[in-house]
């Protein structure tokens, strides 16, 4: 077999090698590169202890030296990684300690999957000791060993299987008795911190396949990492619009979505306060008054406790609280609001989502109302109109120079003003805008019987 090694980790193999060491490409690599697909990265295995590399080669960054890895620097980062044998594994987490290994057969039967326990030498041998190629023939993830026992020592495994699945594609499944093990052990994925979930969840959502969120349903995992959208799962909408429950309806939007983090979360999170919501009317037909602010509600608890950054938070909860919001119950100055709640920069992704949202539900191809926001929102930012407060053509130390004192009742005028500016653009001068001042001011005095600040 011929595995197309790098010559930069090539080059780092040979450094070890004339130093009298051993050194085996490992992991990811070896299966994607068996598989077609590019590596996303290349790990070294070598004998040689972490001090020695750092002595071998000129830049090397100590990552994660305590677990024997240095990371070598050069047209790439490369992990080269010391033989080792994992201690006992306490917590479900890690290993509560490490102990360097000098064989390459022990390093390679600690590892998660039988595909992920392959390495290659210089010359492109491979070592495969728990069959991992016919696995990979079979398109098959499998459990080096015994399945629970895997899970029991580190539970993010589980989450790993479904990724491996989702990101390799071509077939690929869980083979039943991992399966078993993990429907048997999903409840220990709580052990495990919500960063490293949120990792995998992401690269799930990010795949080419995101419909693998089915098989974390009927694998358990679901109902403790998404409880909220595990709830969804058979819940009927009785509405004519919809042909799917909601949790079909949903993974179907994530499919239909482009692969925009933003979009797809919101996606995944846009209807899970149907529940919630839902009432029969007198006709017969479901409603669900009120879900777009729910279910944003709940994303906003959801990404949280997956510990998004609150840049993430907002935005997708801002998508999933508009994604109701269509062209027809707008005019122009509506338009402009709604880009100005959404954010110019987020405003794209809106049209995406409620593509994706259209697309997954019973009509599909009725994509009219989507288009004509679309078109709308792609006029109003294309004419330059102002939108904003910040786009007006006088700011608050105008207002102040024009008699008015700071405080509170700056940003009521601006608003004012704009809300004159969004039904007529034109008046966007500052002289004009002086005029509207004036009259504001008259108004004020009018209903207060005092000047006031104004
Ligand atoms: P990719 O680089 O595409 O994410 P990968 O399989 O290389 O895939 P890494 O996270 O880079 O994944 O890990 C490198 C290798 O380390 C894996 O192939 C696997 O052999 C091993 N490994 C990673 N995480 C675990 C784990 N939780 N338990 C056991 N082995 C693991
Ligand atoms: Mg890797």
């Amino acid at each position: 077999m011929q595995i197309p090694i790098h010559p930069f980790v090539l080059s780092i193999m040979g450094t070890l090698e004339r130093a009298g060491y051993r050194a085996y490409v490992v992991g990811g690599s070896i299966r994607d590169l068996i598989l077609g697909r590019e590596p996303n990265d290349w790990d070294v295995a070598t004998d040689a202890t972490p001090s020695v590399v750092r002595a071998l080669f000129e830049r090397t960054v100590p990552t994660g030296e305590k677990y024997g890895t240095v990371t070598v620097l050069g047209e790439m980062p490369v992990e080269v990684t010391t033989f080792r044998k994992d201690g006992r594994y306490l917590d479900g987490r890690r290993p509560e300690s490490v102990e360097f290994s000098s064989t390459i057969e022990e390093d390679l039967v600690r590892r998660d999957f039988t595909i992920n326990a392959l390495a290659a030498d210089r010359v492109g041998n491979v070592l495969d000791f728990v069959n991992g190629l016919e696995d990979l023939r079979n398109r098959l993830v499998r459990c080096v060993g015994d399945p629970g026992e895997r899970f029991r020592e580190d539970a993010l495994r589980m989450l790993r299987a479904h990724r491996l699945v989702a990101e390799l594609g071509q077939g690929f499944r869980i083979e039943p008795r991992t399966l078993q093990a993990i429907t048997e052990n999903a409840h220990l994925i709580l052990q495990v911190s919500w960063e490293r979930i949120r990792d995998e969840l992401v690269r799930i959502l990010m795949s080419e396949s995101p419909g693998v969120l089915r098989d974390l349903y009927d694998s358990r995992l679901l109902e403790y990492i998404l409880p909220e959208l595990a709830d969804c799962y058979g819940f009927k909408q009785w509405n004519r619009h919809h042909d799917k429950d909601v949790f079909e309806h949903t993974i179907a939007a994530v499919e239909s979505s482009p692969k925009k983090l933003r979009v797809r979360l919101a996606a995944l999170l846009h209807d899970v306060g149907k529940a919630e919501t839902f009432s029969l009317g007198p006709d017969g037909e479901g409603h669900f008054y009120g879900h777009s602010v729910k279910s944003a509600e709940m994303a906003e608890e959801v990404l949280k406790r997956l510990r998004f950054d609150s840049h993430t938070v907002s935005s997708v909860c801002t998508l999933i609280r508009e994604h109701m919001t269509r062209h027809s119950r707008m005019g122009p100055k509506g338009l402009k609001r709604l880009i100005a709640r959404v954010g110019k920069d987020l405003i794209h992704e809106l049209l995406d989502l409620q593509m994706a949202d259209v697309k997954a539900s019973g009509h599909p191809g009725d994509l009219s109302e989507v288009l004509r926001l679309k078109e709308g929102v792609e006029g109003i930012l294309a004419s330059g109109d102002p939108i904003t407060v910040k786009d007006l053509a006088v700011k608050g130390a105008d207002l102040i120079e024009w008699g008015m004192e700071e405080g509170k009742e700056i940003g009521d005028v601006l608003k004012a003003m704009l809300d004159r500016v969004l039904e007529d653009p034109s008046l966007n001068t500052k002289e004009r805008l002086r005029g509207i001042f004036e009259e504001l001011r008259g108004e004020t005095k009018r209903e207060t019987g005092i000047g006031g600040s104004m």
